[in-house]
């Protein structure tokens, strides 16, 4: 069987390196706030060249608070608007209205199923405080048209870099292309943990240090507390497994590409729409392999029965979800489109070649 991610695989590469850096810090006796988590940052600074990294505890959080300390330090307030693309995962989503503020939604390219830049200006009002664009699927999304559109209307941007760590725009990495960025460290995304775990990146030293606070109780000095914070920290263990697997996460994308070049060239099937290698610059690190189809199901039972586990990133948008009824009336036609025909084929840096061809075999021999 070719499993969609072999996780047990993923991490084992890396068995002995991994089980020592635990061991160690099981010893320690250092379990929270230690330096297994400032080395982990440190090292995460120089990755992505922003000024400062700060560990929390997943990627909702890190975007979470991300907003929350705009809304702290008095840049947006309550009832402001961030727009966001319709097609992301809920999460950055959740983000913007976990603070009081409203998302606003904009339809997504389906060429790149990336927020469509061209479609930003038309949603801006005085209200509107940021733009929040997704790396989707592992795929940069930025420009200098999107730079230029957020200092004319004076816009953070604010990145959610959870599945593409690692891409980088113009020799730019994702994470220091905005004025925050948050990663998710889930165990399934390109870098991930033995459990939850997440970072946010900026090169605002105001922004750096009141998200620090607002993780930590709000509180930068034990028992002083400035902000209503939360507890979203890194743990010690999950920051020296990280730590490990982040000097390898360019030899684990760089094999991501391999695997996504050879669909691309291979995969021969008129039904089939295949995603696009990156273009103007925006690098992608292929965190999923999403193709398109119209009767996708049939193709995914097709590939079940020939032991290829396949799933879809998303089924239903987050304006369709029980959870945004506020949302439910409004018509995003590309965003419905997508999450109609979206399939995500296996990609991950433990595939062999020999998967590899299967599923192009597979796929190739598929009549409808
Ligand atoms: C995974 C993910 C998140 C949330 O990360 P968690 O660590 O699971 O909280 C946010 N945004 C996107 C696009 C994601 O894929």
């Amino acid at each position: 069987m070719i499993k969609f991610l072999d996780l047990q695989k993923i991490n084992l590469a890396y068995q002995q390196e991994i089980e020592e850096r635990i061991l160690t810090t099981f010893r320690s006796g250092w379990y929270l706030l230690g330096n297994e988590v400032k080395n982990f940052e440190e090292n995460l600074v120089k990755y992505i060249g922003a000024k400062h990294a700060i560990g929390v505890a997943n990627g909702l959080d890190a975007l979470r608070l991300i907003l929350r300390a705009y809304i702290e330090l008095g840049i947006m307030q309550k009832g402001d608007e961030v727009i966001v693309p319709a097609n992301t995962y809920i999460a950055s989503v959740l983000a913007i209205s976990d603070n009081g503020l409203i998302p606003v939604l904009v339809e997504p390219d389906q060429k790149n199923f990336n927020i469509d830049i061209s479609k930003i200006e038309e949603k801006i009002t005085s209200r509107t405080k940021a733009i929040m664009i997704v790396h989707l699927y592992g795929q940069v999304v930025y420009s200098e048209e999107l730079k230029n559109l957020a200092e004319k209307h004076k816009l953070k941007i604010i990145e959610d870099n959870a599945q593409a760590i690692g891409g980088e725009w113009e020799g730019i990495k994702a994470g220091n292309l905005g004025d925050a960025a948050g990663f998710s460290f889930y165990p399934g995304k390109n870098l991930g943990a033995l459990g939850d775990a997440g970072a946010i990146t900026t090169n605002d030293d105001d922004l750096a240090k009141a998200m620090r606070a607002l993780a930590n109780y709000g509180s930068n000095q034990k028992y002083i507390n400035i902000y209503q914070g939360l507890n979203s920290r890194l743990d010690e263990i999950q920051a020296a497994v990280l730590d490990v697997k982040l000097k390898y996460i360019d030899t684990e994308n760089t094999r991501r590409r391999e695997i996504a070049e050879k669909y691309i060239s291979k995969i021969k099937n008129p039904n089939i729409i295949l995603p696009q290698l990156p273009i103007n610059g925006n690098e992608h690190v292929w965190h999923l392999f999403v193709i398109r189809i119209q009767d996708r199901e049939k193709l995914q039972n097709y590939l079940a029965e020939n032991g290829v586990q396949t799933l879809i990133h998303y089924p239903i948008p987050p304006h369709k979800q029980e959870a945004y009824q506020e949302m439910n009336g409004l018509i995003f036609p590309i965003t419905e489109k997508i999450h109609n025909e979206v399939l995500s084929l296996p990609i991950s840096p433990v595939m062999t070649d020999e998967d590899v061809e299967m599923v192009i075999g597979f796929i190739n021999n598929y009549n409808e």
